[in-house]
């Protein structure tokens, strides 16, 4: 399959940006789902709000299209500031992180995706900006050196990361708040594909919704895509409204399975059952046996793998379950070590 074929990619293309930006929720009361994340949210932004302060910096982990960055929008926009947006490997030198914080004003929100990817110099840059609201910058060479120290506004921190485990303990100890995103559950899929039908004004037939939220990777990005791509077959090939047939045939279509798996989750699954007796396999092995980049296996597929509970990750690699086996219509091997 092509990659713009695909509805699980992690970056999004320009014009699916735009897209997405027309169907992200402005308010906590518009977004779906992670109930304790909300609550609280909305009581920590009340109570800095009543104190006249920045709200607490804030973390956000979880995988990508669950809405890190629609929930950074979000507080800044209840907070009252700008949103400024960066990226961890964006950030390469300490004067693009000064220029940023330098112009930032009170109440503000930076929000950093990809925090785990800063290297290492601007991760210390931060911590003084972090914790003193200041930025400490060196003058000179050897001993003449000196160091400057520039105030900053009293802004909010909001790092966004998939992976959690490679930020380093002095960072995330600098963090007031830390939110741990899930994927989201059918009822809570259906009513984000309700909302988006509504907004892109898409005529859809009882229980096609339910299809596509079964079949979206419990995750919003993902569901906001198939229904565009569904929409697409109702108008070019029906007159526009999507059935619940007309959605089924849209997902074969688009190679989307049952459970929602698509070619690569297949293609994963196949190379460690059929090259690699099931596994274990170590994740740089399967990358180049599926020819698929292994952050991308590591980001996006495996962690819909694992809790579809088909495949298993241990020290020695990765294995696939025997639900795997079952799901891609193998019989199960008489291999239980392995097996789970
Ligand atoms: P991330 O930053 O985690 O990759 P985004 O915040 O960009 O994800 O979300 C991807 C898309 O999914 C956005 O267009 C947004 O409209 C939608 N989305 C994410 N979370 C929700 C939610 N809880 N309710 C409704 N739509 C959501």
């Amino acid at each position: 399959m092509e990659e713009t074929d695909r509805v699980t990619v992690e970056e999004s293309a320009p014009d699916e940006r735009l897209f997405e930006v027309g169907l992200r929720p402005e308010s906590l009361n518009e977004f779906i789902g992670q109930p304790q994340i909300k609550n609280n949210l909305a009581v920590f932004i009340a109570a800095a709000k009543s104190r006249g302060e920045s709200l607490e910096h804030t973390l956000l982990y979880g995988n990508p299209g669950l809405g890190k960055t629609t929930l950074a929008h979000i507080i800044a926009k209840e907070m009252g500031g700008s949103l400024i947006l960066t990226s961890g490997p964006s950030l390469e030198r300490v004067g693009d992180l000064a220029a940023i914080l330098s112009n930032l004003q009170n109440g503000d929100v930076l929000f950093i995706d990809e925090i785990h990817r800063l290297n290492r110099t601007i991760e210390e840059a931060l911590y003084p900006a972090m914790e003193d609201y200041a930025l400490d910058i060196i003058l000179g060479k050897g001993p003449a050196a000196r160091t400057l120290r520039m105030p900053l506004a009293r802004f909010t921190l909001i790092g966004a990361t998939t992976k959690y485990s490679l930020l380093s303990s002095p960072l995330r100890d600098r963090f007031g708040h830390i939110f741990h995103l899930q994927f989201y559950d059918e009822p809570d899929m259906h009513e984000i594909l309700k909302r988006s039908a509504r907004i892109l004004q898409v005529p859809v037939q009882d229980g096609a919704l339910e299809i596509i939220a079964r079949r979206a990777r419990r995750t919003p990005r993902v569901a906001n895509r198939l229904l565009r791509r569904i929409r697409d077959f109702a108008q070019v090939e029906g007159d526009g409204t999507v059935s619940a047939t007309q959605a089924e045939t849209a997902l074969a279509r688009l190679q989307v399975d049952g459970l929602g798996l698509e070619d690569t989750d297949r293609l994963i699954l196949l190379t460690i059952i059929e090259k690699f007796s099931g596994g274990p396999v170590g994740l740089v092995t399967l990358a180049a046996a599926t020819a698929e980049d292994v952050n991308t296996i590591e980001d996006v597929y495996e962690p819909f793998l694992m809790q579809m509970g088909f495949l298993e990750r241990t020290p020695k690699g990765r294995s696939a379950t025997r639900r795997a086996y079952e799901h891609l219509g193998f019989p199960a091997p008489a291999k239980p070590a392995t097996l789970v």
